[in-house]
């Protein structure tokens, strides 16, 4: 049972200072919202009133097509304009960071100055919920920041990668023109979840012809559809066709502003985190429920197979405290 709790004063002042714009704070609350600490509902419920809704983009493709270097220019970009922006690099294969790691460290280098910028990376290993959970809670710490943009990268390994749509308002698929990335060979989903397609590598040969045929497909598949995701050519290296993806991303949030499906995505979120929390909940009551005597008796007799498990399992269920 979640009980809420009073924040403990290093808490409220960790809390303090990054709502002051304090780095090192940010960074302290984003550990605890990835090793999942008992105080998170506590802290999330704390910067609620402070909390903006920032813009959030996702970002997938293979591995090397990009992804982090046109991150990068678009933070530029969007510091540019004045904006904010959080990065989230969302590794599923890498274990539990449990902090900054190197490649954090590399890619904030170029912003070591600038406090409107945070690039963090977190890996989902082992985490129930995948990738949502995390992303959610701490695009909302990015949120109470200040920030105007979150970024989630993620690569395109596993199911992670189509999870973003539940998560970001707008997904770019970064593709490239090289050895075995045609449209046939592109993995299952990933052409359905793009808002904007953006073939990188154009200074390299077969990005035209790649283009083409994503348009082809999406003709095909999204006819009669509201939204056409536009297909972008971007060299990310030269930092070329960088204000185009922005400008359709702005055209994407226009669009579904207008037409209600932002706030659809919203509520549905909610409707997910909500029910997340619920299972969380949940497994902790079973968890600790297992040490029960009289669980342990039902357990044995599931051994013995006196007991059907499913039949078992739902007298465990009706005894739960
Ligand atoms: P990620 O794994 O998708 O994040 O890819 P990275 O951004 O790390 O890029 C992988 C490699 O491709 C790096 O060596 C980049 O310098 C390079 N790269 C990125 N964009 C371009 C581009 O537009 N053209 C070329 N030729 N190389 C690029």
């Amino acid at each position: 049972m979640y009980l809420p709790m009073p924040l403990s004063e290093s808490e409220l002042t960790l809390i303090d200072k990054m709502l002051g714009g304090d780095r090192a704070s940010l960074a302290r609350l984003i550990s605890i919202a990835e090793s999942r600490h008992k105080s998170l509902p506590d802290i999330l419920r704390r910067l609620a009133p402070d909390m903006q809704d920032p813009y959030i983009i996702g970002i997938t493709g293979p591995p090397g097509a990009g992804k982090s270097t046109i991150t990068n220019r678009l933070i530029k970009s969007y510091r540019d304009m004045g904006k904010k922006v959080g990065v989230l690099a969302v590794d599923p294969s890498s274990p539990f960071t449990g902090g900054a790691i190197l490649g954090d460290r590399i890619r904030m280098h170029d912003h070591a100055m600038d406090d409107g910028v945070f690039i963090r990376s977190i890996s989902t290993r082992g985490t129930h919920g995948g990738l949502s959970r995390a992303t959610v809670e701490i695009t909302k710490l990015y949120g109470a920041y200040g920030m105007d943009y979150v970024i989630v990268e993620t690569v395109g390994v596993g199911q992670t990668e189509l999870d973003i749509v539940g998560v970001a308002d707008t997904v770019l698929v970064v593709l490239v023109p090289e050895a075995g990335d045609s449209v046939q060979t592109m993995k299952a989903g990933l052409m359905e979840i793009a808002d904007v397609f953006v073939v990188n590598k154009a200074d390299r040969e077969g990005a035209a012809l790649l283009s083409t045929e994503i348009k082809q497909v999406i003709s095909i598949r999204r006819a009669g559809g509201e939204w056409t995701p536009p297909v972008l050519l971007s060299s990310a290296l030269r930092g070329e066709g960088i204000g185009e993806i922005i400008e359709e991303v702005e055209r994407h949030k226009a669009f579904q502003t207008d037409s209600g499906n932002i706030k659809y995505k919203k509520e549905k979120r909610i409707e997910r985190e909500f029910a997340e929390i619920i299972r969380e909940l949940v497994e902790e009551k079973i968890a600790r429920n297992l040490a029960d005597p009289e669980i342990i008796k039902i357990c044995e007799r599931v051994k013995s197979g006196e007991l059907d498990p499913y039949e078992g399992a739902s007298i465990v269920i009706s005894k739960l405290s």
